[in-house]
């Protein structure tokens, strides 16, 4: 059955790198009979400017319809003053919470041909592949009550609430169980169950739902020893699960591991492996329309999305040596260049990439 792709370019740099991903997905189409039929909406700034809203009817509509969506950035100066409300970071935060995409996928991946692209020693990070598992629907983020509120004496205080059911617990856990399952078979929960109950409820049921995987290796770390440890011994971890906030921070961290944030791509399921994928970075105002910015983190993120929601894990496959190929002849964008190295555009990455993909 042919499956439906939605594209969402969104603002600055999101128009010139998912150009380019759009044309290996041509090419996938053209040269290697993956079906897919694909439509292009507005999100983000672009969206508020065409329509007043971040988030429009017509763009919720398709993105529900879709299998999976493609998104590039939002966000830029230019929308920094709107209201909370309309703000081009809403239309994410409402497609994310509107689709439920409860998992989120960050994978931490360092090229050995950028090993030296990382600020930590080549030998503490060549070969690194984590892949750290976030809860992106509940906890903090989204609990109530929340707000700031004016105390007796005038004085204000500012709260939050962190809450999980148990059932969200269980259904990030599964994902990641299911993840480890495809890698090297080991998950490490990260909680601060020695403070808060609320984790202290996730340790024990990420505890129960390992039952049923007797095959992957369970352990549990406390959230401050797990950023000690990303940045002494990153390459210990196969699969992190942890909470929204929690992997909001990790996940941060990891991806600086790598030293290259155009490089990292991820991904947002529902519990039928719907999903939407983009890269980790956002839409770099600073650089966009020069042609400059690195295309190679949304090129991953739609390998991601053939393994994880069209189950063309081969087709993945050409994609990620298509791109280490690039790297192998030295072909890099400014934001990964380094003496010795071809410096190349936007545009000419794709080309490179359409090359090595045909090749
Ligand atoms: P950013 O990720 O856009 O940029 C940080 C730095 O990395 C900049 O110097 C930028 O030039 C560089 N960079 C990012 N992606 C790059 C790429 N592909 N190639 C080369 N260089 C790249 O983060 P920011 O500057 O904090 O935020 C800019 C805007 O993006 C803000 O409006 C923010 O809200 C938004 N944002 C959106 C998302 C998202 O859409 N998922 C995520 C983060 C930030």
């Amino acid at each position: 059955m042919t499956k439906k792709l939605l594209i969402l370019p969104g603002d600055g740099i999101g128009q010139e790198i998912v150009a380019e991903a759009v044309r290996v997905i041509d090419c996938l189409k053209a040269d290697f009979g993956l079906n897919i039929e694909t439509e292009q909406a507005l999100v983000g700034g672009t969206a508020y400017d065409a329509s007043g809203s971040p988030l429009p009817e017509q763009t919720l509509k398709l993105a529900r319809e879709a299998d999976a969506i493609l998104l590039g950035a939002v966000g830029g100066y230019k929308w920094e003053e709107l209201d909370i409300s309309v703000r081009p970071e809403k239309g994410l935060l409402g497609l994310r919470s509107e689709l439920d995409l409860f998992a989120n996928l960050r994978p931490a991946i360092l090229y050995p041909q950028l090993a030296d692209a990382s600020t930590l020693k080549p030998d503490v990070v060549s070969g690194l592949d984590i892949m750290i598992v976030r809860e992106l629907t509940g906890g903090i983020y989204f609990g109530q009550p929340r707000g700031v509120r004016e105390l007796e004496g005038g004085e204000r205080q500012g709260y939050n609430t962190l809450v999980y059911r148990e059932s969200e617990i269980r259904r990030i856990g599964k994902v990641a169980f299911d993840i480890a399952g495809k890698r090297d078979s080991r998950v490490c929960s990260v909680d601060k169950a020695n403070v808060l109950e609320c984790t202290e409820l996730w340790r024990e049921i990420v505890t129960e739902e390992a039952r049923a995987y007797p095959d992957i290796e369970l352990s549990h770390m406390y959230v401050d020893n797990a950023a000690m440890q990303l940045v002494r011994a990153p390459k210990q971890f196969d699969v992190m699960v942890t909470t929204n906030m929690f992997g909001d921070i990790l996940s941060d961290c990891a991806a600086m591991l790598t030293g290259s944030i155009g490089m990292l791509p991820s991904a947002s399921l529902d519990i039928n492996s719907k999903g939407m994928y983009e890269p980790i970075h956002g839409s770099a105002p600073d650089i966009a329309g020069q042609n400059v910015a690195n295309p190679l983190a949304t090129i991953l993120s739609v390998a991601m999305m053939l393994r994880y929601t069209l189950d063309e894990a081969e087709l993945a496959g050409r994609i990620e040596s298509a791109v280490s190929k690039v790297l192998d002849d030295g072909l890099r964008t400014r934001d990964i260049h380094s003496v010795g190295m071809r410096e190349v555009s936007t545009s000419a990455m794709g080309d490179a990439v359409l090359a090595a993909l045909r090749a």
